[in-house]
């Protein structure tokens, strides 16, 4: 086992490499842990359009390289392996992987949160490529073209009705003929002429993978089972989100949809756990506000740190 660490990320996506990014320049040598899913949800999409610097865009996945360059020129080191066990009870706390165990003084947790999907075999490899699950990042790509949302709670609405700033029409696929979203919402996306609903359906391919690209997709009535097929340039799924907090269950703080409680800037209610992105995060869900709260989180950490006692025998020492 390495010596006790100042403070360990895990998480590579924006919020957890822009952490690292500040806590190494603040010298605290930060070890990030990134699982399988490393780069976060930027590396399911293609342009990004609203990462701010980058008047032309630049693809999530290059976002994701420069932003792990960037940390690791100033000293952030990266280990890869998923994180099997925690203890936050014990000071210093202890992670595990498979291969390693560490310690740590401060955690920074960045596990993000992961777009449930239906588990299609196309709508993987359309991911990106007309299959889309965010509409504030995607919808631009759209203009002047029909398209389709699954779905059918506050997202599902949210993104429909977002999307028709830009699609010539926008078909809801709903797999009951109630929606689970606010009467307010319902409301909003019945009285808008570009929506129209499914109901009662699932979606069952998207078409073309050959092509790589969307053309259209097959929707199967629950009740009749009969299938049909309808002509969009892309889908959205909105099916929810589930934040990756499994592992700190019964740990840290989370409210009742599993998202980690931040109080007061990244704060959980562990001292010197800090949360940061959209682990802790199901408003606003971007990018840039991930990576917001992971810069949050580094200065968090490095004023939890200055406060501890053997911090202050180590600056006492140095002074004398
Ligand atoms: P949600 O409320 O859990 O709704 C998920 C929707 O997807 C449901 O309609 C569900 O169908 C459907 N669904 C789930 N799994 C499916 C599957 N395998 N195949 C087909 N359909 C499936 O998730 P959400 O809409 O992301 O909202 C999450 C939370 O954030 C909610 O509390 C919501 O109110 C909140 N939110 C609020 C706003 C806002 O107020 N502006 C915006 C977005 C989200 P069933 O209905 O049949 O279960």
């Amino acid at each position: 086992m390495d010596a006790v660490r100042d403070v360990i990320v895990i998480g590579s996506g924006p919020a957890g490499l822009t952490a690292a990014l500040y806590a190494a320049r603040a010298n605290l040598a930060p070890l990030v842990i990134e699982g399988l899913e490393a780069g976060g949800q930027l590396m399911l999409t293609t342009m990004v359009e609203n990462w701010p610097g980058y008047r032309d865009g630049i693809m999530g996945p290059d976002l994701m390289a420069e932003l792990r360059e960037q940390a690791t020129r100033f000293g952030a080191e990266i280990t890869t392996g998923n994180v099997t066990a925690i203890d936050l009870q014990q000071r210093p706390f202890t992670l595990a992987t498979a291969d390693a165990e560490f310690k740590t003084r401060a955690l920074i947790i960045a596990t993000g949160a992961s777009a449930r999907l239906l588990g299609l075999p196309s709508e993987r490899t359309l991911m990106g490529h007309g299959v889309s699950t965010c509409a504030t990042c995607d919808g631009y790509f759209f203009r002047e073209k029909p398209i389709a949302v699954v779905g059918g709670g506050d997202s599902a609405l949210e993104e429909a009705i977002f999307l028709t700033k830009f699609a010539t029409e926008v078909t809801v696929i709903h797999r009951r003929d109630q929606l689970r979203a606010s009467k307010i919402m319902q409301d909003k996306a019945f009285a808008n002429p570009k929506i129209s609903f499914v109901w009662n359906s699932d979606l069952v391919a998207v078409k073309d993978v050959e092509k790589g690209e969307v053309s259209s997709i097959v929707i199967r009535n629950r009740h009749t089972q009969e299938q049909t097929e309808l002509n969009v340039d892309g889908v959205f799924i909105a099916i929810g989100h589930t934040p990756n907090t499994k592992l700190f269950a019964g740990q840290v703080d989370m409210n009742e949809n599993g998202y980690i409680r931040t109080l007061d800037g990244t704060r959980t209610n562990v001292p010197g756990v800090f949360a940061a992105g959209d682990v802790q995060d199901h408003v606003y869900r971007q990018a840039i506000t991930a990576a917001g709260t992971g810069c949050m989180a580094a200065i968090d950490t490095e004023r939890y740190l200055e406060s501890l006692p053997e911090h202050a025998g180590e600056a006492a020492a140095t002074a004398s």
